[in-house]
């Protein structure tokens, strides 16, 4: 199978140069050329696989063999290796029609393990097969930085900095990047706050030498792998359902920012899972909510809630979202987007909005809410939820709840890692010892200003170069 963009400009390359690539060098977004799909019984086969092989079988629809089994098998297997859950991701059942899909239970606490786990050791995979240095940069407003540095940490061929906002992370946030001692990782903290770090980031992949003579590489959600490596969970979680609950298909709730998530869910729908409702959960930050609900995609003044990872204006999925909706018609995609460039917003009419809706119902969170919901489940379940698990609840309750199928809401961090919140509720909880830990070791970070020039010399005298 061979990948292209949504702008139709990339000649269609293979799984690891899509890899490579990133955002697609047109400015669009990367997809498949053909959606592969299962059948019902393909699917029923896998019923009984674990996590791992479930993987493999998804991957192998699109790795075009580029990577020898055995190779893929290894990679996935060295992926999951850090997660807690003999699962990988544990599917809880609240009650008969709602069930938990624990997604947190990697090194860092939070889904973006998930993909950036696998993407981590691809990285150093093809490092060692191609021979050449990888050196990666992001910036980060704490939970995808503290996944990347702990995917690739150690690995050798691999060079990592993320720039975070001095002290505008949570706590736990920030001790997860700078105690990692490796000499592979560099952590900037600038002195400015996230739209700063993401403005430098932007400045340097525009910069083509700097980027041609680092081979830059991206860890944020604009990766079709890291989209693809997070369907394997809406297959797995349909099939750890019993035959009898699952039968009728089922729906899913999930909290969401990028729309990286709920993206890699429309596409396990289009792969073929029986998936009825996908209800997008957004925080206060409700453009996407605004976009289904009424039609209008426009970005407006930020907010920030207790869930900070869904803090998000512009979401960089959309636009794959926007290229089925137009059916694979990259021209239409390309003008959109543009005029989005140009005018600020984008409006869809009734029957657009009317289509739109047949995909994805949506429902936006507010801060109160989200904290009633957190309670709510502590006393009703016993079960504690972190703000963002709790965004996708409240979604549930609010907009899903009209099917009567089973649902599967997404639990996206670990309790833990956003106490700030938890204990405005005056609930206390116990941490894990994996968190614990990381209040007593020393912290590796250097602090700059906001300066692109300061950054860069940061960089120059950290990357590498290929011999
Ligand atoms: C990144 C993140 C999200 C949002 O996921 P998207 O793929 O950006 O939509 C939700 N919850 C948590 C905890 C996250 O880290």
């Amino acid at each position: 199978m061979k990948f292209k963009s949504t702008r139709g400009k990339v000649s269609p390359i293979g799984f690891i140069d899509m890899f490579l690539m990133g955002l697609g060098e047109d400015g669009g977004l990367i997809v498949p050329e053909t959606i592969p799909t299962v059948s019902e019984e393909q699917l029923e086969g896998w019923a009984k696989l674990s996590y791992q092989e479930l993987m493999f079988e998804i991957f192998s629809l699109f790795t075009n063999e580029e990577i020898p089994e055995q190779d893929l098998k290894e990679l996935i297997k060295e992926s999951y290796a850090g997660f807690t859950s003999p699962d990988v991701l544990p599917l809880t059942t609240l009650n008969d029609s709602l069930h938990v899909l624990e997604l947190f239970h990697g090194p860092t606490f939070a889904f973006k393990d998930v993909a950036l786990q696998f993407m981590g050791n691809l990285y150093a995979y093809v490092a060692k097969k191609q021979n050449k240095v990888i050196n990666i940069l992001g910036a980060t407003s704490g939970d995808t930085g503290a996944s990347a540095i702990s995917s690739v940490r150690g690995k050798e061929g691999i060079q990592i900095c993320i720039l975070h906002p001095n002290g505008k992370v949570s706590l736990v946030q920030e001790l997860q990047m700078t105690t990692v001692q490796d000499d592979n990782v560099l952590n900037l903290s600038v002195n400015g706050n996230f739209d700063d770090c993401q403005q430098t980031i932007k400045e340097l992949f525009a910069d083509i030498s700097f980027k041609t003579k680092y081979h830059l590489r991206a860890i944020n959600s604009i990766n079709f792998v890291r989209i693809l490596a997070q369907s394997v969970y809406y297959f797995y979680a349909y099939l750890q359902l019993p035959a009898n609950i699952r039968s009728g298909g089922v729906n899913f709730s999930i909290p969401t920012g990028n729309f990286g998530n709920i993206f890699s869910g429309y596409l396990a729908k289009k792969m073929g899972v029986p998936i009825k409702q996908l209800v997008l959960a957004t925080n206060e930050n409700n453009i996407l909510e605004r976009f289904i609900r009424e039609g209008i995609y426009k970005p407006e003044g930020f907010l920030s809630t207790h869930s900070p990872s869904m803090d998000i204006q512009i979401a960089s999925n959309f636009e794959r979202y926007l290229y089925y909706f137009y059916g694979e018609d990259a021209v239409s995609v390309t003008a959109r987007m543009e005029q989005f460039k140009a005018e600020g917003q984008l409006t869809f009419t009734a029957e657009e909005v009317a289509r739109i809706q047949q995909d994805i119902t949506a429902y936006s969170v507010s801060n109160e809410e989200c904290l009633e919901t957190i309670q709510t489940y502590q006393d009703r379940y016993n079960y504690l939820l972190d703000p963002h698990s709790a965004c996708g609840i409240a979604a549930y309750e609010g907009a899903g709840n009209q099917d009567d199928g089973a649902f599967v809401s997404l639990a996206t961090a670990h309790p833990a890692k956003f106490d700030e919140a938890i204990r405005i509720l005056g609930i206390e909880q116990k941490f894990p010892e994996r968190i614990q830990e990381l209040f007593n070791k020393p912290q590796r970070q250097v602090i700059v200003d906001n300066v692109t020039a300061d950054i860069v010399e940061q960089l120059e005298s950290f990357y590498k170069v290929d011999k």
